[in-house]
């Protein structure tokens, strides 16, 4: 058994990324099969991820776009649609800005495929990414609906956006490395696009995880301390037992013995309004220590990034 300290890393790299290669970054990780990415894999990975609907992969790409309509007829049949997932501004009169992730602009096509705004969306999106909306456009070259033009805004622009539209508009994956209980409590978080590590699919006697189960230390107990002996004697003998099952069951199965401090990785993606939410509850002396652990470090490295945001 391995015993290891909780950690997150602030993904921005990745907003640097094309949206394929952040999206499959972001879906290995339920299966912790990163290894397999190359230079040519991310394509494939997220055309495979649409034609299965694994939908909330496609989460994990989130764009901002300006739209521009001629007449208000088009924004109020947006808004008739009452789009849920989608983050709207008016940045005049004409002018809209939706911000949304590839599941949520696929899913305002499907449902509403006639809406004019849903279609030149996608259709912009379609010239740029085909993989994404193969399933559903008959043909990605389609001309756009009359009286709306869509352009894509950059991520620096929308960092330059008045303080509230920065928050609901830039959206920030973090990825951490912390037990299970704590991701228990991350997931309630409703607003957020999670993925994590999957406890079906990874089944830890194999190589890749050095044929053992890891473990966040726990931030309760002294090392020297008799309740540290406890706990570890504890996970060693969880570990074997797990081990055992392996012998003859899957790891779905085997999985059942496994205990809140096994380690997982887990991304949680969520725009800056969402991430101010989550750090005010979860960094409160009311909070579990463990999660207040990581949230206290994350919400000072956010504060210095995003001095002009309530984060
Ligand atoms: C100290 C602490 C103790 C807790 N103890 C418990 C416990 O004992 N048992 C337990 O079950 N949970 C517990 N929780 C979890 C808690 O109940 C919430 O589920 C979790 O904190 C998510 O926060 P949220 O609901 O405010 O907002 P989020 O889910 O993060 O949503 C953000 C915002 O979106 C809006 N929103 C999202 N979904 C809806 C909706 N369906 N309807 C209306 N508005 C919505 C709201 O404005 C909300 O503030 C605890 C949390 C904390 C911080």
């Amino acid at each position: 058994m391995r015993i290891i300290e909780p950690s997150f890393t602030i993904l921005d790299e990745l907003d640097q990324q094309s949206l394929p290669v952040r999206i499959e970054y972001c879906g290995r990780i339920c299966y912790k099969s990163e290894h397999r990415i190359d230079s040519d894999s991310a394509i494939p990975f997220v055309r495979k991820m649409a034609q299965h609907g694994h939908n909330s992969v496609l989460e994990m790409g989130v764009v901002t776009l300006v739209v521009t309509c001629s007449t208000p007829d088009a924004i109020n049949n947006l808004f008739f649609c009452q789009p849920r997932f989608l983050q709207i501004d008016f940045l005049d009169t004409h002018r809209l800005l939706v911000t949304g992730s590839i599941r949520a602009f696929r899913e305002m096509l499907l449902f509403h495929p006639t809406n004019a705004i849903f279609r030149a969306i996608t259709l912009f999106l379609a010239k740029r990414h085909p993989y994404f909306f193969e399933t559903l456009l008959a043909d990605t070259g389609e001309a756009p609906p009359p009286g709306v033009t869509v352009d894509k805004m950059g991520l620096k622009e929308v960092e330059q956006l008045d303080a509230p539209q920065c928050a609901k508009h830039r959206y920030l994956a973090v990825k951490f490395i912390v037990n299970r209980a704590v991701t228990h409590e991350l997931v309630r978080h409703r607003p957020c696009t999670f993925l994590q590590e999957s406890q079906r699919y990874c089944r830890y006697s194999d190589d890749k995880f050095g044929n053992e189960v890891t473990f966040i230390k726990p931030l309760f107990f002294d090392e020297q301390s008799a309740e540290f002996t406890i706990w570890k004697k504890a996970m060693e003998d969880m570990e074997q037992q797990y081990f055992r099952l392996l012998e003859t069951s899957t790891a779905q199965a085997a999985r059942t013995v496994l205990p809140n401090s096994c380690k997982t990785e887990i991304i949680v993606y969520a725009n800056l309004l969402e991430w101010q939410h989550i750090l005010e509850l979860r960094t409160s002396k009311a909070a579990e220590p463990s999660m207040r652990e990581v949230m206290i470090p994350l919400q000072q490295e956010l504060q210095k990034r995003y001095p002009r945001l309530s984060l």
